[in-house]
Formats: structure tokens, C-alpha cells, sequence
């Protein structure tokens, strides 16, 4: 009897083992996970679904800066190692670009180091954080290149078969609205301060601003389909990409030009489906993004309740122990969550310095809320790795999560690596990547029927994916 029941249990277990073991695809993944070459074969050429936090600006490579500068006839300030544009004059004192470049390679490779991460070791009062944010101060192009960022971006990403992005730009605010509001004095009172802006010179150049903006997209991604031949045969992979954008109101800056552009987002969104949703942006441990964070809240707060609600999603608790004051990490995603209205969450590092952080992370996998996790900006910026980062906590509380760049030129990396890192530093299974790359399309800003038909086209790439295996 003994001996039968021994033979039944066996049968079991052996059942339960042919169950749970991967098969197909799944086994595939499992056996090349610790080969970088066949990892990084098998995950560039899987179908991916959105990469839903990406920076424009930081998106484009260092080498694309030097050769648009180099055409365009733009200058470079050796000592700063930054592009200047030209006076009437031209670049009087200074070399252009071109000039300085040719046939000098160890300057084209101090350029391209000070406009990227390439390289960089840590000094003392130089961070990985200090040199990141430093290359958008270096880095310009003209404005006509604007298509041409889109293009490269969305190239990058046909190639390792992305479905969608959503790029965070900024436009109007530098040139138009940061000089016409800066010296304009808030109350904090974001329904008083409103009615200041818009009774103002900001209010009334709004409609302009917004004609201007939407030319501007018009003629972006008509240069970007011009690049990238999508209407010849030679069609490239960047075509079949669906770009969208969102409005990157800058929080370091006054809180007049903060809201200003807050608003100029808003109108821009009703206007223009092609911008989907609104993100603050710049470091969140910066002294003004400190002390206005609860301002812009509630100012985001009172436009999503007054003047109809949009998409948000907000850096938030990009933070870690050490860079801030420690009262800073107690309620950065929460009221991102509860008071900003934000459906998605970029990076979300610090939430277990919250309070009740267990309550929050429950309200945020109750509510559907996204975090948009860049696993390489975090060890940039804030050298969080491996068990540090809270990906595991997020993903065993059932908060959703999706991989993304952050600033792929600057970081010098693309989504595949990023599936890669994930892979690797947190033994991801295939099931769970699947399910990322999904959330990437399911929390994307777009309506319900382009989304459907996103997933549904995805659903046919991954059948095509999987059945080689
Ligand atoms: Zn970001």
C-alpha cells in the first residue's frame, strides 16, 4: 500500500512539475537568460508595447547633436564643451562646429562624453545626477530639428520593435512664456493665480501660442515621415511607430512660468490629440521643484476639476535617503496620486520612505495607477541597483509597472537594454516582461480605440514572436 501511494505521489508531483516548468518561449528565455548575446537577440527582436516615459531631448544621441550643430553652422565653446548658435555675426570668437571637429577626434570624444553618460566615473562633488542634468545645458540644436529628434527616436524604436511612444517635450516655454510670466507673483492660491495668468499677457497670447505650437508638431512629423521615407517602399522602422507627446512644464523654474506652461498644456491637449497628457519634469530634489511641489498639486489639482480633466503622469519620488532632507520622502507619490490626479508615476524610487507607504501601495494598485521604471536612470542618478530598487515591492503589492528609458542618448541605451537589465537584475520571467510590455500600451494616453487597436496588433506580433520557438 505503501509503495502505491509512494508511485501516486511521484505521479503527482511529477504532474505538477510538467505544469509549472516553462515551455516553448518561455523555456527559451529562461535557458539564455545569463548570455548577454543571445538575451539581448531574443529581447531586441520581441515585440514590445510603449515606452511611455522618454524624454525627447534626452532621447537623442550625442553624435546627432554634433552633426545637426555641424550642418546648421552652429558653434562650440571649447572650454564648456557646449553648442552656442550663432550671432548676426556668426560665431565670432568661436570655432563652429565643423571646424573645431574636423579631423579631431579627441575633441569629438570630449563632446560627446560631456553631452552623455559615456565613460563617466563619479569625483568628488561631481555625481552621475549632477552630470546628468548638466548635459541639457550643453546640448541645443535649431528648432527646424525638432522633426528630426522625433525621427531618430522613433527609428531607434522600430528597430527593436516598439510599438509606441510617448515623448515628454517641452515647447513655447524658454522662447515665449517663461520671459513674459517670470516676474509675475503668485499667491499659491492656484484658482487666484489663474485668473492672474490668464487676465494677463500670457492669456492673452495663449491662442497664438497654441496655433504656433500645433504648426510646429504639423511640421515635425512631416519632416520626421520625410527622414524616414514613410511613404516610399523604403519605408523604415520607425514609421510603423505611433508617436505621441506630452507637456513637460519645467519645476525648477518660477511658479509663474511652472503654472503658465501647466496651463498652455491643458489647451494644447484639447486641441491637439497628438499631445496626450502633461508631466513636470527636472530634478525633483532641486531647492525650488522642493518647495513648490505641493503648489504645483494643487495647481494641477484645481485645472483638473475647473477646466476638464487630461492625463497626467508626474516624476515623483525620483528621490533616495541622503539626497534630500528626510522629511522629502514621506508624501511626494502620494500627493502626486491623491492631489496631483496622476494615473502613472515616473520612477517612484523612494516609496518605502513614505508614510503608510503599505496604504499607498495598495491605493495605487487599487486604482490602476503605473510606475514607469527606469532602471538605468536610477543607478545613474541615484546608484539605487538591484534589491535597493523597489521594483519587487511595487510588483508584489500588484501595482503595475512598465520599463523605460528616461533619457536613452544621454543614458547611451536603448528599451532592449533596459528588458535586459530587468531580466537579469531581478530574474524576471518571460510571463512577466510580457506583461510589462503590455502595461506599456494599456496605460498609454491614448483613447480606447487606438489602443484596442495597439494590443490587438501586438497580440499578432507576439503570436508570430512565439511560435518560432
Ligand atoms: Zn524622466
Amino acid at each position: 500500500m505503501k509503495k502505491y501511494l509512494a508511485i501516486a505521489f511521484s505521479v503527482i508531483l511529477t504532474a505538477c512539475t510538467q505544469a509549472t516548468a516553462p515551455t516553448g518561449v518561455a523555456a527559451k528565455f529562461e535557458s539564455i537568460k545569463d548570455n548577454d548575446i543571445a538575451l539581448r537577440e531574443f529581447i531586441q527582436a520581441m515585440p514590445k508595447g510603449g515606452d511611455l516615459h522618454n524624454h525627447l531631448f534626452g532621447a537623442v544621441y550625442a553624435e546627432s547633436w554634433i552633426k545637426w550643430a555641424e550642418e546648421d553652422g552652429l558653434c562650440l565653446d571649447k572650454t564648456a564643451l557646449a553648442i552656442r548658435f550663432p550671432n548676426t555675426d556668426g560665431c565670432g570668437d568661436l570655432p563652429t562646429m565643423k571646424a573645431a571637429l574636423n579631423f579631431n577626434q579627441p575633441l569629438r570624444n570630449e563632446v560627446i562624453e560631456n553631452f552623455s553618460m559615456r565613460d563617466f566615473v563619479p569625483y568628488a562633488g561631481w555625481s552621475g545626477h549632477d552630470q546628468f542634468f548638466a548635459t541639457f545645458a550643453d546640448m541645443a540644436a535649431l528648432p527646424s530639428r525638432f522633426g528630426d529628434m522625433v525621427a531618430e527616436t522613433a527609428n531607434l524604436a522600430g528597430e527593436q520593435n516598439v510599438t509606441y511612444l510617448e515623448l515628454m517635450h517641452t515647447m513655447e516655454l524658454f522662447e515665449t512664456i517663461l520671459p513674459m510670466v517670470a516676474g509675475e507673483p503668485m499667491t499659491g492660491d492656484a484658482e487666484a493665480d489663474y485668473a492672474t495668468l490668464m487676465n494677463g499677457s500670457f492669456g492673452a497670447a495663449l491662442p497664438e501660442m497654441i496655433t504656433r505650437a500645433r504648426r510646429d508638431i504639423d511640421t515635425a512629423m512631416a519632416r520626421k515621415d520625410e527622414l524616414l521615407k514613410c511613404v516610399t517602399e523604403d519605408a523604415m522602422p520607425g514609421c510603423s511607430v505611433e508617436v505621441r507627446f506630452l507637456n513637460q512644464p519645467v519645476r525648477t523654474l518660477p511658479a509663474s512660468a511652472v503654472y503658465a506652461h501647466t496651463i498652455f498644456g491643458w489647451e494644447l491637449m484639447a486641441q491637439d490629440e497628438r499631445f496626450v497628457g502633461t508631466n513636470l519634469v527636472a530634478p525633483e530634489d532641486d531647492f525650488i521643484a522642493l518647495r513648490d511641489y505641493d503648489d504645483h498639486m494643487e495647481q494641477l489639482d484645481y485645472l483638473y476639476k475647473n477646466h476638464g480633466e487630461r492625463n497626467i503622469s508626474l516624476h515623483a519620488g525620483e528621490l533616495w535617503l541622503g539626497l534630500v532632507h528626510p522629511s522629502e520622502l514621506r508624501d511626494h507619490i502620494n500627493n502626486a496620486v491623491k492631489i496631483g490626479h496622476a494615473k502613472r508615476i515616473g520612477h517612484g524610487t523612494d516609496i518605502v520612505f513614505e508614510t503608510n507607504y503599505k496604504d499607498l501601495l495598495k491605493y495605487m494598485a487599487d486604482n490602476k495607477i503605473m510606475v514607469e521604471i527606469n532602471l538605468t536612470s536610477s543607478d545613474a542618478l541615484l546608484r539605487i541597483t538591484g534589491d535597493e530598487h523597489p521594483l519587487k515591492v511595487y510588483r508584489a503589492a500588484g501595482v503595475p509597472i512598465s520599463l523605460s528609458t528616461d533619457d536613452e542618448g544621454v543614458a547611451r541605451i536603448d528599451l532592449t537594454h533596459e528588458y535586459m537589465r530587468g531580466t537579469q537584475e531581478f530574474d524576471l520571467s518571460y510571463d512577466q516582461l510580457k506583461n510589462m510590455t503590455y502595461n506599456g500600451l494599456r496605460y498609454a494616453f491614448v483613447d480606447d480605440a487606438k489602443k484596442a487597436e495597439m494590443i490587438k496588433a501586438l497580440d499578432e506580433k507576439f503570436a508570430a514572436f512565439e511560435s518560432q520557438f
